[in-house]
């Protein structure tokens, strides 16, 4: 930890703040349930009051960027309110994009991260090992990917630091300050806590059964065992850590009838799913690419093309293969019905339909429809966006880029002499390396880069809003960073490089040749030596 002239001026003020995040967080929680339940008078109570709290702690206690966002979210829930508590698409998606930037917002803890392009990610993680060394070099390697680490050397600094702050994770050695006492420490001080923080155990040898069981009943959420590396430790801390980044459905309603379409709007509305509506059947797939729904609700009968039609329509194009398309209507003839499922319609729902049942099945239609996309665009090794994915959201962007004339950047990066890593270590070991540069991509990189995994060990960025030579300075301090990392291997430690080439878009180049200018620029990188960036330039 940071020392400061008067360390306890630090603490007080450390104490005030760790208050506003707690009251952040109970926000936080209070917007997730709502999108559970529907959008009725007492959760929505809560929200308007645990908000308020929050606005008042930010205040007294000078967070300022807290302050700004509890005032942005009391005016919004004020504005809902006074349209006698009706969510409308614009107040949800609104509502989100504050809740977004309220779960982004951290604690203003010294200038320790002011020199880094990424602000403070979360709270720190307490290390609490035997080896206070190993812990330190721990640490190190954990702020590599932008997690803070504090190190502790003792039970009672352990203690200690648990009353000023409560941590992440926890990671604990079972035998950390005599032999069994880890174990019994991680109980100790989540004694009164509730919900309890994830404990990750460790310890050199393979526990016993009453061991492990003694850990799962201090709050272990996993246990390690041999060698405890950064990038394991990180992805699992990752997943336990992991405040679900909630965005809400989307759904493209296509009715002709303006009052049938507002009644369903606002049904959907209701439960915290955002609508868009046609009433012209033919507009439907550009409104599509622009809207990007996650299930479509369909009327069987409209005067200018059928919903079937249309369904086929929507069907033939690659992209909305997957996108559920749901018919309403008043047909209630059950051989139309069926013909109408078997083109491409996943659901049939007749008139009038329960709210209840409405919300349902758009939800679980939804929700299944999106799990199957992230899987289809997702590499199952990294998680990270596929070939093809990458590609069509390199279109995406550039169609973007030219409309609201912003720069683009298009990355490839490929590691360096990976065959070897391969050859020496295994190819397990080369799957972890792999990873964990997915990992550092996505810690470091901001939330509006997509990060691709092209191929084996080569990775695709897009850096929308950013020009050559920002992205080169970007990817090139990542780089850097990505050198220092230490995998703990035999005989020797394992590190590794990678080498970029960036190219920017520019006028009359397509995704395709875009690509070519950042291969090429990486070609000349691994020509240059390898562990550099290169920027595309015309010979
Ligand atoms: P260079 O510096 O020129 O990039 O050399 P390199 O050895 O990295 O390049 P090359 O393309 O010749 O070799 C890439 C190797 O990556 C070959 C392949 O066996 C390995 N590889 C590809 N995909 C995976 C994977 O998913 N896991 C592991 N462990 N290895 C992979
Ligand atoms: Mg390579
Ligand atoms: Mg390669």
């Amino acid at each position: 930890m940071r020392e400061s002239e008067d360390p306890s001026r630090d603490r007080l003020k450390q104490h005030f703040a760790t208050r506003v995040i707690h009251q952040a967080r109970q926000v936080l929680e209070a917007w997730q349930r709502l999108q559970q339940t529907e959008w009725c008078s007492e959760s929505t109570v809560e929200l308007v009051e645990f908000n308020q709290i929050l606005l008042r702690y930010a205040e007294r206690f000078d967070q300022e960027e807290h302050t700004r966002i509890a005032n942005a979210i009391d005016q919004c829930l004020a504005t809902v309110a006074a349209n006698r508590g009706r969510l409308t698409s614009e107040s949800i998606t609104e509502l989100n994009q504050l809740m977004q930037r309220l779960s982004r917002t951290g604690l203003r803890h010294g200038d320790r991260y002011e020199h880094t392009f990424l602000p403070p990610l979360r709270k720190p993680v307490y290390l609490a090992l035997q080896d206070e060394d190993r812990a330190q070099r721990l640490a190190q390697q954990l702020e590599f990917f932008g997690l803070g680490a504090a190190v502790m050397n003792s039970a009672n600094a352990f203690r200690h630091a648990m009353l000023e702050r409560h941590p992440a994770a926890i990671v604990m050695e079972t035998d950390f300050s005599g032999p069994g006492m880890g174990l019994i420490l991680a109980n100790d001080v989540q004694q009164d806590l509730a919900p309890k923080l994830p404990v990750l155990f460790f310890s050199h040898d393979d526990p016993d059964t009453p061991t492990r069981l003694a850990a799962v009943r201090a709050g272990g959420r996993e246990f390690f065992t041999g060698a405890l590396d950064a990038s394991s430790l990180i992805e699992r801390i990752e997943v336990l850590t992991h405040t679900a980044q909630y965005e809400p459905y989307k759904v493209l309603v296509v009715d002709d009838s303006r009052a049938q379409a507002t009644h369903t709007e606002r049904v959907l509305n209701s439960a915290g799913i955002v609508t868009c509506t046609l009433t012209e059947p033919i507009q439907a797939m550009s409104d599509m690419a622009e809207f990007q729904p996650d299930l479509i609700i369909l009327d069987m009968y409209m005067p200018d093309c059928s919903g079937i039609e249309l369904a086929r329509v929507i069907r033939q194009n690659d992209r909305y293969v997957s996108v559920p398309i749901i018919y309403l209507s008043a047909e209630d003839d059950l051989d139309k019905q069926l013909d109408a499922m078997s083109e491409g319609g996943e659901d049939f729902l007749t008139k009038p339909i329960k709210p209840r049942h409405l919300i349902a099945t758009v939800r679980n239609r939804a929700a299944r429809a999106r799990n199957l996309k992230a899987r289809m665009v997702r590499d199952s090794l990294t998680s990270l966006f596929n070939h093809t994915h990458i590609l069509q959201l390199l279109d995406d962007a550039r169609f973007r880029a030219r409309r609201d004339n912003r720069p683009l950047t298009f990355a490839m990066l490929d590691i360096d002499y990976f065959k070897k890593v391969n050859d020496t270590y295994g190819h397990p070991m080369g799957d972890r390396v792999i990873k964990s540069l997915a990992l550092f991509l996505k810690q470091r990189l901001r939330k509006t880069d997509h990060i691709g995994r092209y191929g084996g060990e080569e990775f695709a960025v897009i850096l929308p809003d950013t020009d050559a030579d920002t992205a080169a300075k970007v990817l090139d301090e990542i780089r850097r960073r990505f050198a220092e990392i230490h995998y703990p291997a035999q005989p020797f430690d394992l590190s590794c490089t990678f080498s970029c080439g960036i190219a920017q878009l520019e006028e009359g180049l397509d995704s395709n040749l875009l690509s070519k200018r950042a291969d090429e620029a990486l070609y000349a990188a691994k020509h240059g030596g390898r562990n550099r960036v290169e920027v595309y330039s015309k010979k």
